[in-house]
């Protein structure tokens, strides 16, 4: 039937890539044309757009895998991209990679950049080594995953680095975690695909990071709340450039038993009592406490204490008044003892002695 002759000819590409004998062939057919998830593939994706996908996505992999010659990459001489009316989003098989025209048909944002990253996730299925069946699948997806984050096609429902339960829960939250360890050896994960040519091990981790994976993870976790945590520190204190903050290349965060909740030592050690774990306080660092709604339950209610200097939950409710008189106040505050301290400096800034300002503070909470 000559509809059928066209259907074929409009719906099925088919090219051979110029590499050689070891030439990858792309197909991609679209079989729910005479649907609105069809139809829409083909106004706003495109079987040309996925085919040069397809290449882009395998040629992107192999680089990121370290793939140089066909003797390091899996025999594969096809891959099908098959658009259809079925469940879920996408997956892969065989080599073939489907994805479900209801999904497009649905989709709201910018489909091209979902599509296109929905594709480098199953190409890597496609490409990937899975230590012969023997690999996790929370690491099978968190690597797909992980190629998705490394091309730059991140969803914005993903989570942020450092959130999750688990290493290996699976998709962001564990491509999150190999970016990090990715981070600390550069070609991790391409390593890491290559000893799962032949099996698996968690032993892999410890080989290639000299720790085992569940240290990783803690380390990994660690790291990000002290990240976040600086991040709201020069919000607070205004630090918006790098001239505005200390000089400092290197944070380290120890854990350990010790006898106080937690101290800060001059080399930019923060050292938590591991007995507490709770977070460090101190005048200013609890002001920072109160303004993240980290105030602990036990803390002195506004406008208790004796002296305006009494430090820690005293101290930082009163600077917080001293803040609502004047919006960054304390950013000012830390900013000019950069130089120096002198009680002046309450002056300068509010117009009146800090006695004075303990008064009226006093008197505004009836005390
Ligand atoms: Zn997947």
């Amino acid at each position: 039937m000559a509809y059928n002759h066209m259907f074929l000819l409009s719906s099925l590409v088919v090219l051979a890539a110029l590499h050689g004998i070891h030439a990858v062939e792309y197909v991609v057919t679209n079989n729910a044309e005479n649907s609105t998830g069809g139809v829409r593939f083909n106004n706003d994706i495109g079987i040309e757009y996925s085919r040069q996908t397809l290449v882009s996505a395998t040629e992107f992999i192999w680089r990121l895998f370290q793939q140089n010659t066909p003797a390091d990459r899996k025999d594969v001489q096809r891959v099908t991209l098959i658009i259809e009316n079925t469940d879920g989003i996408a997956y892969a098989e065989n080599d073939e990679i489907h994805v479900n025209a209801n999904y497009i048909k649905e989709y709201s944002g910018d489909l091209k950049g979902e599509f296109t990253g929905v594709l480098y996730h199953e190409m890597t299925h496609i490409w990937q080594w899975n230590g012969n069946g023997q690999t996790p699948g929370g690491l099978i997806e968190g690597i797909a995953d992980f190629v998705r984050l490394k091309a730059n096609y991140i969803p914005s429902h993903w989570v942020q680095p450092g959130q999750g339960d688990r290493w290996d829960q699976g998709y962001d939250v564990t491509a999150r975690f190999l970016d990090y360890c990715n981070s600390l050896r550069n070609g991790f994960v391409a390593e890491l695909n290559k000893k799962m040519r032949s099996g698996y091990s968690a032993d892999f981790f410890v080989e290639l990071l000299r720790n085992n994976v569940d240290q990783l993870w803690t380390d990994y976790k660690a790291k990000e709340t002290l990240t976040s945590a600086t991040d709201f520190i020069w919000r607070i204190f205004q630090r918006n450039t790098e001239a505005d903050r200390k000089d400092m290349q290197k944070m380290t965060l120890i854990i350990e038993n010790g006898n106080s909740i937690a101290f800060t030592s001059l080399n930019n050690e923060i050292h938590v009592n591991a007995n507490y774990l709770g977070s460090y306080s101190e005048g200013i660092a609890d002001f920072v406490r109160l303004r993240a709604d980290l105030a602990p339950s036990h803390w002195v209610q506004p406008g208790q204490g004796d002296r305006w200097d009494q430090g820690y939950d005293v101290t930082a409710r009163f600077l917080d008044y001293c803040n609502s008189l004047r919006n960054g106040l304390v950013a000012e505050l830390d900013q000019k003892m950069r130089r120096g301290y002198s009680a002046d400096l309450f002056v300068e800034l509010l117009g009146k002695t800090v006695d004075q300002l303990w008064s009226d503070y006093k008197a505004q909470y009836g005390n």
